[in-house]
């Protein structure tokens, strides 16, 4: 009779024959050896591609700080020594980080000189060498750590929100209509909620009284049970929040984000004390120690996190648990990513209990969808693939078309 190692266990041990300390001794024994038996993975990374890519809108999109016709976007691929390829991306918003697809590119090739020959896995080594090369240039520094998070799932056959502790699978997203007339943002309204979204994000910062008549006809289109929750980008004055805030509270908002402009912490705080409403730092927010201010002055009620302000997946879960220590929810929003940025937010969304709201939209606005497997969004609710990694890939007929920096 051939006897394995698990039928050893089963009969003689588990059953208790050789029972007693002795018994648990072997067991353990046994047990180390099969654990010794699973290698330890060591690689590097040994290629790093930058490749800028554009997208076609199906729609302007008009907020408080501008309008935006088209998605400059950049992809990263790492790829290690023995192959495994990990995908990024940076979606640069010069109005918010003062970064390009140029400068992403430029800054792009200076970071890549300090993740290739590095261990993937030493992931928060890397994130504070690309901080203290330079600070700022956060989207590249994000599509970067995106794809090493990437290809640590892949290793680990993992997916990347299990490497970070996974608190949830599923999670509902909102959708966002864009500033238009009281008229147009109801019809944009309706469409929202006919496909399926029972949260409904509304970009305002004009002036109360236009901004208070779309909310009124957003509500009167879409009824009582459906969410409102507005984005002023930095557009009212600290009074005229204040004004805008009080005429909209009747129609039932959620909370506001980034009322008045990012630098004015003393003006957050006079429409937080003086509205129900509650505020959500955006654009004020990029990085941990924005965070740790805003909860300093009281100026903040909610953080909306991006990984595209952070610099990052890991950026990003440390802001939520800066948040969380001062009892305080977070959104994760974005700015103009494909599904692949969108999916590594919603490995960040997945992870941490606080992050209990999500605005990961950005991918609807584009003509064409270059990516193959991540996220999905049906209904409003967001899931995850149930792969390794960020569990997708670059449609490899788009990439063909890209041409590396
Ligand atoms: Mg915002």
């Amino acid at each position: 009779m051939r006897v394995t190692r698990k039928g050893f266990l089963r009969t003689f041990v588990g059953a208790g024959l050789a029972g007693g300390f002795a018994g648990r001794w072997l067991e353990g024994l046994l047990l180390a050896q099969e654990r010794a038996k699973v290698p330890v993975r060591s690689t590097r990374i040994r290629d790093v591609e930058i490749l800028p890519f554009s997208l076609a809108q199906n729609t302007v999109i008009h907020i408080a700080l501008g309008s935006v016709s088209t998605t400059d976007n950049v992809f990263v691929r790492l790829r290690t020594e023995d192959g495994v390829v990990g995908s990024g991306e940076a979606s640069p918003y010069a109005a918010i980080t003062g970064e390009t697809q140029q400068s992403n590119v430029a800054v792009g090739r200076n970071l890549a000189d300090l993740v290739r020959g590095r261990d993937p896995f030493s992931l928060a080594r890397i994130v504070a060498d690309m901080e203290a090369f330079a600070p700022g240039n956060p989207s590249i520094k994000a599509a970067l750590e995106m794809a090493l998070w990437d290809i640590c799932g892949q290793i680990a056959q993992q997916p990347v929100h299990a490497l970070l502790g996974t608190y949830r699978e599923t999670f509902e997203t909102d959708k966002t209509i864009f500033i238009d007339t009281p008229e147009a943002s109801a019809k944009a309204a309706k469409g929202v909620v006919a496909d399926g979204f029972k949260v409904i994000k509304i970009k305002v910062g004009e002036s109360p009284e236009k901004d208070a008549a779309r909310l009124r006809a957003v509500r009167e289109a879409v009824g009582p049970q459906i969410g409102l929750r507005v984005d002023a980008n930095q557009g009212w004055t600290p009074g005229d929040a204040v004004r805008s805030l009080r005429a909209i509270e009747q129609y039932g908002v959620q909370f506001c984000e980034q009322p008045v402009v990012y630098w004015d912490w003393d003006g957050m705080k006079f429409v937080r004390d003086n509205v129900g409403i509650p505020i959500m730092g955006d654009e004020s927010v990029h990085v941990p120690h924005d965070v740790m201010e805003g909860i300093r002055r009281n100026a903040i009620d909610m953080v909306n996190i991006k990984l595209m302000k952070a610099g990052g997946v890991m950026q990003g879960m440390r802001i939520a648990q800066i948040a969380d220590a001062a009892n305080m929810k977070c959104m994760v929003g974005c700015m103009q990513e494909t599904r692949l940025g969108l999916t590594a937010a919603a490995h960040l969304v997945a992870s941490q209990k606080n992050i209990e709201y999500a605005d990961l939209d950005a991918f609807f606005v584009h003509m064409s969808d270059p990516i193959i497997g991540g996220m999905q969004v049906k209904n409003g609710m967001v899931s995850l693939p149930r792969a390794p990694g960020l569990g997708l890939e670059i449609d490899p007929a788009f990439l063909k078309k890209l041409k590396a920096a």
